[in-house]
């Protein structure tokens, strides 16, 4: 928690000397708590000084790195209960299962299909991002060998899950370098992997049946060395992970309660595939930061990571697609020309609408600060202004031998303006993106 001006000045030397430029200690204590000035200003600071306000600027949730290069993922350091009060920043992780158990064939089939798991939404590459081995051999050779067999076949991030400190120390032993996360410490072998954990600096799950045992764990887990901790509550029932997550999240951001502040874990593992998304969307929503899923069935992932998606973007500033002319199916100098707005879920909804048409096609996109029609026509964001400068820039007079333009039915009013501003025979076009198909087949012809 932020120290006030007041607690920091008990820390200063209190000698008014000067040195770091303000005429009092006190003057000093309150440019510092404002953050308008650095403690290495004062010379004279004691060590328990730094110390204390170092660890009272640390962010209150902990950030949390694992995996190797470009496929490293990084959960954790929220500041916010809600998204609407800023934005969350580290979107839940989403992994998947595999078994140390399979065959060679079985195996190879499994890892393909995770590192399948990739999608474009909205233009955004949205997809899996980690593997789980899980040691269902209880072997730890067995375990080290899919581990390395996953690290091999597969660029996502790694997750070695094992209750048994050998068997991970195996894994690690082919795998450290790609920086796994280990999963997990319990009470009776916290030691021991919080020991293999700090040994090869990976991050540790701790994991405990109840909140007020977690922070111990915690407790002991850092004591030992290793500072880098995801929490897991597995084994509780959906409604009490929930109930405790949001307890967690609240005591870590709100009382800074510093064994509780780090990303948290959870592992679906029953029910079929349909039942494991809606688990793990609810984990998605209240706060889980890893969910481990043990599907490989493709369509339940796109609601899962579209939930996740949604969740962590920012509300400040809506999804955008660049402003420019669009080319839909290699349209030509007599192909139809439709103006939309750079709101991403309005450019990708009429594009895919346009496709569908089969009618070759050009969209201008244009800037509306990523608002939608409405919404920009009724902030003077999209007019005619905006529409004719987007013919100029774009050249679009060069494109097309026709003088016609096609606007949105919801924006009908601007016809006349519009054909003012820009000389253009204005057609306005269906309220509905859904009606372009039968309008540019039928009406545009
Ligand atoms: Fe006080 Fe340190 Fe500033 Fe001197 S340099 S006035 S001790 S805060």
């Amino acid at each position: 928690m932020a120290l006030t001006g007041l607690e920091i000045f008990k820390l200063l030397p209190k000698t008014n000397c000067k040195k770091c430029g303000m005429p009092t200690c006190l003057a000093f204590a309150m440019q510092l708590a404002q953050k308008r000035a650095k403690l290495d200003d004062c010379p004279c600071a004691s060590e328990e000084a730094k110390q204390t306000l170092a660890a009272a600027a640390a962010p209150p949730m902990q950030l949390i790195k694992f995996g190797s290069g470009d496929n490293q993922v990084q959960v954790g350091q929220e500041t916010v209960l809600f998204r609407h009060e800023e934005k969350f920043y580290n979107p839940t992780v989403l992994a998947v299962t595999v078994s140390d158990k399979l065959d060679d064939e079985a195996l190879k089939k499994r890892i393909e299909s995770i590192n399948a798991l990739q999608f474009e939404r909205v233009g955004i590459k949205i997809g899996v991002k980690a593997i789980a081995v899980i040691n269902n051999s209880a072997s730890p050779d067995t375990f080290a060998t899919v581990a390395a067999v996953v690290k091999d076949s597969s660029n996502l991030a790694l997750i070695l899950c094992s209750d048994s400190p050998q068997a991970i120390a195996a894994a690690l032993a082919k795998t450290a370098d790609v920086k796994p996360l280990i999963a997990s410490a319990k009470a009776q072998n916290a030691e021991e992997m919080a020991k293999i954990a700090k040994e090869n600096n990976c991050p540790l799950v701790a994991n405990a049946e109840s909140v007020e045992a977690l922070a111990d764990l915690t407790e002991k887990i850092k004591a030992l060395g290793t500072e880098d901790i995801v929490l897991s509550l597995d084994r509780l029932p959906l409604s009490d992970q929930l109930r405790s997550f949001t307890q967690m999240r609240v005591l870590s951001l709100k009382k800074v309660f510093r064994p509780l502040g780090y990303p948290t874990l959870s592992v679906i593992n029953d029910g079929d595939a349909n039942q494991q998304a809606a688990v793990a969307t609810s984990l998605i929503c209240k706060y889980c930061s890893i969910v481990i899923i043990d599907t490989i069935e493709q369509h339940v992932f796109l609601p899962m990571l579209t939930a996740v998606m949604n969740i962590y973007s920012d509300p400040q500033k809506p999804i955008q697609v660049e402003p420019k002319l669009y080319a839909i199916s290699e349209p030509d100098e007599n192909s139809p020309l439709i103006f939309t707005t750079n709101f991403s879920l309005t450019y990708y909804t009429v594009e895919s609408d346009v496709e569908a048409s089969r009618v070759p096609s050009y969209i201008l996109v244009i800037d509306t600060e990523g608002t939608s029609v409405l919404t920009a026509y009724s902030g003077d964001k999209l007019n005619e202004k905006a529409v004719a400068d987007a013919i100029t820039k774009n050249n679009v007079e060069s494109l097309v031998k026709h003088r016609k333009l096609i606007i949105p039915g919801y924006v009908a009013v601007m016809s006349g303006k519009l054909e003012e501003a820009t000389g253009w025979e204005v057609m306005v076009g269906p309220r509905e993106s859904s009606m372009l198909p039968k309008y540019l087949q039928e009406v545009w012809k």
